[in-house]
């Protein structure tokens, strides 16, 4: 018998559940269906990194690996009825669009099983809640008891496995991206980056990890949203290292916010677009021809603000930003240019490679106050001390930004007290008054 392998966020062989229950019902046809809606809509650093990732599963394959465009429901069948398949595998998509899609092709395969086994996360969403069976809403309790439950050891790479074939269209092409470093693609890549940081960095995360001048993270964000490793292995090669101490500990504690994130969305899909606390709903946004500018300002990292500027361009030209600008670059967009958390989501899943619905928009609800835990709507970044304090000498800022490069050391945070560079913009807002406007703004959302 023939089982298919749909290869979807989990682009590797090692600790693949998944992979392994199709090889044990006989020959396996690895198949991964680009659907080009979604190829169009991503920026060029992510189609790079999904094309190189393709690129290597093809030769982990022995070139087997069968690429088809089109719509999964109607892609996946007219598959399995060519190659006669009893089975399609898959590792479960746990987020709203994955669980309909997955819906319309288990009903579009009729007699040919949709079978899941395993999820991209540690634990899978839904499978850690309080005593009385409801979802926690709040991060630390739950990362308490996720820590209780534990994790399955990693599932072994399979040794051999007869491959079926099918005729397959071209491998997508990875765009050209001018020389810009980025993260290497592809399962081996993987495992490189990942134990370079756990033998050398992983110790001195807690301290290092709001660096952005610095490489100190891990980049594991792109290769667990796209499967080319599991969280399982990470937790296990952590304990298998006989590795204690704050910096395990962080690193770990951070990989739970990513299942924490995942188990909100599958309890409460809707909040991919809506808000989790509705206590916000009222609120009111500038909108116009001066918010858009304002937006494309954002956008294209022209706005004035060294630090905002460098992030924006670094998320364009490398389609990765560090976790702290994060923050930051979305605080701005929310708080001083007073836009709703969704319109900066939107762009950061077009262009994040490691663009992923229940971190990002999550996290970007964190941001704006409206979503799990206490929400810091109060909190609002200030640019320039943020820079200052992350970016000590300023390198990162001058990294991105060549306008300022002239200027040496933190005063690159504060080029206005200078003379201008050229080619580079005023500031488009004056933080201050735009932090009173936002607390203002929040408290009459909240009735106060
Ligand atoms: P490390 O610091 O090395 O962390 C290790 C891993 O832990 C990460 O790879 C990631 O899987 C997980 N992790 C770390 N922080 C978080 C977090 N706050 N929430 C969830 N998981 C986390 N992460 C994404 O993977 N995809 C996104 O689309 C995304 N969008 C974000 C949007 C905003 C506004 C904010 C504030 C955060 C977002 N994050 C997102 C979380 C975080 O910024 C990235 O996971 C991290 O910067 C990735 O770099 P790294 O792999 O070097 O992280």
């Amino acid at each position: 018998p023939t089982a298919i392998h749909w290869f979807r966020r989990d682009l590797r062989l090692s600790d693949n559940p998944a992979f392994l229950a199709a090889r044990d019902v006989g020959d396996v046809l690895p198949l991964f269906v680009l659907d080009p809606a979604i190829w169009e809509k991503s920026g060029d650093p992510r189609r790079h990194f999904l094309a190189g990732c393709l690129a290597a599963l093809h030769e982990a394959t022995d070139g087997h690996l069968v690429i088809r465009h089109g719509k999964p429901e109607d892609v996946v069948p007219a598959v399995a009825r060519e190659v006669d398949a009893t089975s399609v595998h898959i590792t479960a998509d746990t987020g709203p669009y994955g669980r309909r899609r997955d819906a319309a092709v288990e009903k579009a395969l009729g007699d040919v099983d949709l079978v899941r086994t395993g999820s991209p996360y540690a634990v899978a969403p839904g499978t850690i809640t309080k005593d009385d069976g409801t979802p926690f809403k709040v991060f630390t309790p739950f990362s308490r008891r996720w820590r209780d439950h534990g994790w399955h050891d990693p599932a072994p790479r399979p040794r051999s496995v007869r491959w079926a074939e099918a005729t397959s269209e071209d491998l997508p092409e990875a765009p050209d991206l001018g020389g810009t470093e980025v993260l290497e693609p592809g399962e081996e890549a993987a495992h490189e980056r990942w134990k370079t940081f756990l033998d050398e960095r992983i110790a001195d995360y807690d301290d290092q990890r709001n660096r952005p001048d610095l490489d100190t993270t891990s980049r594991m964000s792109a290769h667990l949203h796209f499967g080319t490793v599991h969280p399982r292995t990470l937790l296990k090669d952590i304990a298998d290292s006989g590795q204690t101490g704050k910096g395990v500990d962080t690193y770990v504690t951070e990989l739970c916010w990513r299942d924490f994130y995942a188990d909100v969305l599958w309890h409460r899909p809707e909040t991919a677009r809506e808000y989790y606390n509705p206590e916000l709903q009222g609120m009111t946004y500038s909108t116009g021809k001066d918010a858009e500018e304002d937006f494309e300002a954002w956008a294209a990292g022209r706005t004035g603000f060294p630090v905002v500027d460098a992030a924006m361009r670094q998320l364009l030209a490398e389609g990765w930003m560090h976790n702290r600008m994060r923050m930051i670059v979305a605080s701005f967009l929310v708080k001083d240019l007073h836009q709703e958390w969704t319109v900066g989501a939107r762009y950061f899943m077009q262009h994040l490679v490691d663009g992923d619905l229940a971190s990002n928009n999550h996290g970007w609800q964190w941001v704006a106050g409206t979503g799990t835990d206490a929400s810091p709507f109060f909190r609002v970044f200030n640019p320039v001390t943020q820079g200052q304090k992350f970016d000590p000498d300023g390198d990162y800022v001058r990294k991105y930004v060549p306008e300022l490069r002239g200027i040496a050391g933190k005063a690159v945070h504060e080029p206005w007290k200078g003379e201008l560079p050229e080619g580079y913009p005023e500031r488009i807002v004056d933080h201050k008054h735009e932090r009173e406007v936002a607390l203002d703004r929040y408290a009459k959302a909240r009735g106060r």
